[in-house]
């Protein structure tokens, strides 16, 4: 059990008032569902022209919404209107009326609601159903809602499927599973299926703000930002840590994203984009000694390396679509990394970095020394991020040297050469140049056509020499890798 876990169990129990805000701000109507939209449009279209389903079946990860939909649409099927006269369904049930309120406080005996997770069996089934056949007391539909619907056994869906054949004008059912492959295709083939979106970091993020100050917490943007990350798309999963940040808010203070980050065991955002420029810099000894620091924070090295892979994905997608960048979840300085990084790193590179961190990241999580094996992984991307030839640079450091191949053909040049081998030297990616390039160019002639030649064999040349040339004045540069370098080997 999480320390989480144990939190929300206390201020569960019934000896405080204190309500978990999961169940607080429960959405009561269809207009408050977050990030719902075109499963609120279709609903409200089926209320509106009367074509209500006898089954419905919601789909969808855990906590964005499946079982609250349910119960609105309990409500909205069965609210008699605040004067007690509505004849039909609506789509803005009252909240008010009895029966309203019965089905919200979970007491309704017209609309039945089961966790399949815990009564899976044929019996529970038959428990649920054997009304089915009597008409509503109170209510105009029975309804009954039956979560994590997959859990069912053969036989309990078998048992149900009886029921789904034919069921009375008066009753309506509506599954939710978060895993919609193991329901019987006899089932889906009867039910209206809809699949429920995971909420955009966006709209949790502003939720979550709106909550925090009706609860007068005082959490920075940047650490409701974080909050809104760490959710994963669900509501109810960025609330439980919400309930977390705002009992600690009581005892600190303001919150900000670094107490937060300390809190839930995250990296400092600021501090991830340092690490991740040391590995792209090849500065190994900065890139291990920063992620020792965080670790010594109490940050989980796999939720750092899914934060790598976060910030690796970002990077490539702007490198990619520039424009994407102003519809990413992230603040300004985030968005201005982003930027310097998409300028400075190649695609190849992002790729390459992009690989080994989920190649590392599957590896570390079936593993014991994650702090070793994530610092090996470390290793690892820094030197293949630097001793890699970057084409783009290659051809560019080319082409800029037309100039001077014009101008000045015969006497290229001693200062280029040295400032080949310093680049190399320097290791830096971003600045390489191949070390044979004065070469190539005393070979060319000023035809255009012998020069393209020229170019395209030193590129070719420069791809098969420049790896071992880079990676040998790398390790040249860093002895004691070299030596791990040779082990490895
Ligand atoms: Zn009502």
């Amino acid at each position: 059990m999480t320390e989480l876990d144990i939190q929300q169990k206390q201020q569960d129990s019934p000896n405080k008032t204190y309500q978990v805000l999961a169940r607080k701000y429960r959405s009561e109507t269809f207009d408050d569902l977050i990030g719902q939209e075109e499963l609120v449009k279709t609903l409200k279209n089926a209320i509106t022209t009367g074509r209500i389903a006898h089954a419905y079946i919601f789909t969808g990860v855990r906590g964005i919404g499946k079982t609250s939909t349910a119960r609105i649409l309990a409500r909205a099927l069965n609210c008699l209107g605040p004067d007690g006269k509505n004849t039909s369904p609506t789509t803005k049930p009252c909240g008010v009326c009895a029966n309203c309120k019965s089905i919200k406080e979970d007491r309704n005996i017209d609309v039945l609601e089961m966790d399949a997770a815990s009564n899976t069996g044929i019996d529970d089934i038959r428990e649920l159903i054997e009304g089915v056949q009597y008409k509503p007391t109170n209510a105009r539909y029975k309804v009954y809602i039956i979560d994590e619907v997959h859990m069912l056994s053969k036989q309990a869906f078998n048992a149900l499927l009886k029921t789904l054949e034919e069921p009375p004008e008066y009753v309506k059912f509506i599954f939710a599973t978060t895993d919609i492959r193991k329901i019987p295709i006899t089932i889906l083939s009867r039910c209206q299926r809809f699949e429920l979106s995971r909420v955009e970091v966006p709209v949790l993020f502003e939720h979550f703000k709106k909550i925090a100050s009706l609860e007068n917490a005082k959490i920075t943007d940047d650490a409701l930002q974080l909050i809104a990350r760490s959710a994963g798309g669900s509501v109810r999963d960025g609330l439980s840590i919400l309930d977390q940040v705002i009992t600690n808010s009581k005892e600190i203070g303001e919150v900000d994203s670094k107490t937060l980050s300390k809190m839930l065991g995250l990296a400092d955002r600021e501090k991830t984009y340092e690490i991740f420029n040391a590995i792209v810099s090849g500065d190994t000894t900065s890139t291990l000694q920063k992620f020792d620091e965080i670790y010594n924070l109490g940050t989980d090295p796999l939720l750092f390396l899914s934060d790598l892979m976060e910030i690796t994905h970002n990077i490539t997608k702007v490198k990619v679509i520039p424009n994407l960048l102003n519809t990413l979840p992230i603040t300004e300085i985030e968005k201005q990394h982003i930027t310097e990084n998409a300028n400075k790193i190649s695609l190849s590179i992002l790729n390459q970095i992009w690989q080994m961190l989920v190649k590392g990241f599957y590896e570390i999580s079936s593993m014991d020394k994650t702090f070793e094996a994530t610092e090996m992984l470390l290793i690892r991307i820094s030197h293949t991020s630097t001793s890699l030839p970057d084409l783009k640079t290659i051809i560019d450091k080319i082409n800029n040297s037309n100039i001077n191949l014009s101008e000045n053909k015969n006497n290229i040049t001693n200062s280029e050469t040295q400032k080949a081998e310093q680049s190399i030297s320097s290791n830096s990616f971003i600045k390489e140049e191949p070390k044979n390039y004065d070469t190539n160019i005393k070979a060319t002639d000023s035809s255009k056509e012998e020069e393209k030649k020229a170019k395209e064999e030193f590129i070719k040349k420069t791809l098969a020499t420049s790896t071992n040339d880079i990676l040998k004045s790398v390790l040249n540069a860093f002895p004691d890798a070299n030596i791990k370098q040779k082990k490895e080997e």
